[in-house]
C-alpha cells in the first residue's frame, strides 16, 4: 500500500468515525494531546504522516489509532489517567500502531486484491474500519508497547514515568478482579460490566505487558534500531 493510499484510506476512516462516534467538545483536551505528543512526533520516522489527535466523548478507557496517523483517545481514558506522563504513554502506543505499521498490514492483501478486480474505495474503507474492532496480535501490542516506552525515555520521562500508566492498569485491574470477587461471594448471578476488561480482551495482560517493559529495564544499552 502506497502512503498516498493509505493517507487517503485513512481520512475516509476518519470522516467515518466522527460521524459514529461523539467527538469531544472540550477544545482544552485535544490542545493538551496534541502538547503531549509534540515531543514524540519529534521522533517518528514514517515521513508524510501528519498525525491528528482527537477526544473521543465515551467514557470507555480506551484509545485506538488507524491508518494515516490518526490517532483517538476517549474521555474515559483522560479520566483514568493520573497525570501527563500517563497520557503521554498512551498517545505513544497508538503512534507507535502506526509507525510500525500494524495498521496497515491487515489491509494490504485487500489493497491487492482490489487492484485484481478493479475494486476499491468504499469496500475498503469499511474493511479499515473494521479491522480498528479487531485489535492488533498480542506481538503487536508488545512492540507499541515497547517502542512507546523507548520514546518516553528519550523525550526525557523517567522510568517510572514511563511505566506509570502499565502499572496503573495492573493495579486497576486487581482492585476490579478483587471486587468482582467480593460481590460474587454475595450474589453469584451478578454480571458485573467492567469496562477495562473490555479495552484488554484485545491486549496482552496488563501484568505481563507490565512484566515485558520491566525487563527491558536490565538490558544494557536499552537502544534499538526499530
Ligand atoms: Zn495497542
Amino acid at each position: 500500500m502506497s502512503l498516498a493510499e493509505e493517507v487517503r484510506i485513512g481520512k475516509d476512516v476518519n470522516r467515518q468515525i466522527v460521524r459514529q462516534h461523539k467527538v469531544a467538545t472540550s477544545s482544552a483536551a485535544t490542545k493538551r494531546l496534541r502538547e503531549l505528543a509534540k515531543p514524540l512526533l519529534a521522533h517518528v520516522e514514517r515521513e508524510g504522516i501528519n498525525y491528528t489527535f482527537t477526544v473521543l466523548a465515551s467514557p470507555e478507557i480506551n484509545a485506538f489509532s488507524h491508518l494515516g496517523g490518526y490517532v483517538y483517545v476517549n474521555q474515559g481514558l483522560l479520566n483514568f489517567a493520573k497525570n501527563d506522563a500517563e497520557v503521554q504513554f498512551v498517545i505513544a502506543h497508538e503512534i507507535a500502531h502506526v509507525e510500525l505499521g500494524h495498521c496497515r498490514r491487515g489491509l494490504t492483501y485487500t489493497v491487492r486484491a482490489g487492484e485484481l478486480t478493479g475494486g476499491r474505495g468504499a469496500e475498503l474503507v469499511q474493511q479499515a474500519y473494521h479491522l480498528i474492532s479487531l485489535g492488533y496480535s498480542e506481538d503487536q501490542e508488545f512492540d507499541a508497547d515497547e517502542w512507546a516506552f523507548r520514546r518516553m525515555l528519550k523525550i526525557g520521562r523517567t522510568r517510572d514515568e514511563a511505566l506509570a500508566l502499565p502499572r496503573h492498569f495492573v493495579q486497576h485491574f486487581a482492585d476490579k478482579t478483587e471486587r468482582r470477587q467480593s460481590a460474587e461471594k454475595n450474589c453469584p448471578d451478578a454480571v458485573i460490566a467492567d469496562e477495562i476488561e473490555k479495552h484488554l480482551r484485545s491486549h496482552p495482560p496488563a501484568t505481563e505487558r507490565v512484566r515485558r517493559l520491566e525487563k527491558l529495564l536490565t538490558v544494557p544499552n536499552g537502544e534499538t534500531t526499530k
